[in-house]
């Protein structure tokens, strides 16, 4: 059920979107440009939020800088010279988010990235196909009604995930899978979509996968980053068990062969 569920998803829109699920959280970009700049000196955080959205981004902040995953996020970047982290707010991403304007050196160091929150991320659940932890902070009539702000800074600390992993990865397999996944999209769109193409297999074989495959166990590992913020901020919260059955549900039935990733949430029954 799991793999149809993943196969429906990515080929019924193979067409319309390139290879993106889709159940693809809203307008994320996923796999990073290579682009080189000057190592920064006076590097830290930029926040870069429109008069408007200030209040509210102040409230998402206070929410992540109120856990001390959180604030070990935050200041491993506040406090870095030569690392410059740009969180934006913007309109056009709505209830979604996004990192890129991933920045290397000539070194190969990593020394830049582009956190971008939609002016509404405090609503708004991406499916828990590959969000099992976002999803999981939704609420019905009958159940819990979660803060929108614990939902905003959850997602900040996932769009965190992804700049640790990036930061974390090997800069020259980032560089050879940002220019060879737009190979295997096009190859895969003239093909009939055949994923056992010989040379779809090669190129997937070089890159660590198939371009979905890799999109899809980023998601997971910054899901995992997410998870770690609410397990703290939520821990004594009545809906804590709740929120972590749910995902373990989701774990379970979307994302069997990340299980290890998100244990013990993800194997053991949630009670208190
Ligand atoms: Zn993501």
């Amino acid at each position: 059920m799991r793999m149809f569920l993943k196969r429906f998803a990515f080929l019924s829109t193979a067409a319309a979107v390139l290879i993106f699920p889709i159940a693809a959280y809203p307008s994320e970009s996923w796999f990073p440009k290579v682009e080189i700049v000057p190592r920064p000196t006076e590097g830290g955080i930029r926040e870069d939020v429109p008069r408007q959205y200030r209040d509210r981004y102040e409230k998402w902040k206070a929410e992540l800088l109120s856990t001390e995953f959180g604030r070990r996020q935050w200041d491993a970047y506040a406090t870095n010279p030569s690392f410059v982290l740009t969180i934006r707010v913007s309109r056009g991403k709505d209830k979604g988010a996004g990192t890129d304007r991933f920045q290397w050196d000539e070194q190969g160091n990593f020394v830049g990235a582009t956190i971008t929150l939609g002016h509404q991320i405090d609503e708004g659940y991406p499916n828990p196909i590959y969000y099992p932890v976002l999803s999981s902070l939704s609420s019905d009539a009958t159940s819990y009604l979660i803060s929108g702000r614990i939902l905003a800074a959850t997602k900040l600390s996932h769009e965190l995930g992804h700049v640790n992993q990036t930061a974390s990865a090997n800069a020259a397999m980032i560089e050879k899978q940002s220019k060879l996944i737009p190979e295997y999209t096009s190859i895969f769109l003239k093909n009939g979509h055949n994923i056992r193409d010989r040379k779809l297999i090669e190129l997937a074989e070089e890159i660590g996968g198939t371009p979905i495959e890799i999109w899809e166990s980023r998601e997971y590992w910054s899901e995992v980053t997410a998870m770690k913020y609410l397990k703290e901020r939520i821990r004594n919260e009545a809906f804590y068990c709740y929120v972590f059955n749910k995902i373990r549900i989701n774990v379970q039935t979307y994302a069997r062969d990340y299980v290890d990733r998100f244990e013990p949430a993800a194997l053991v029954p949630c009670s208190k």
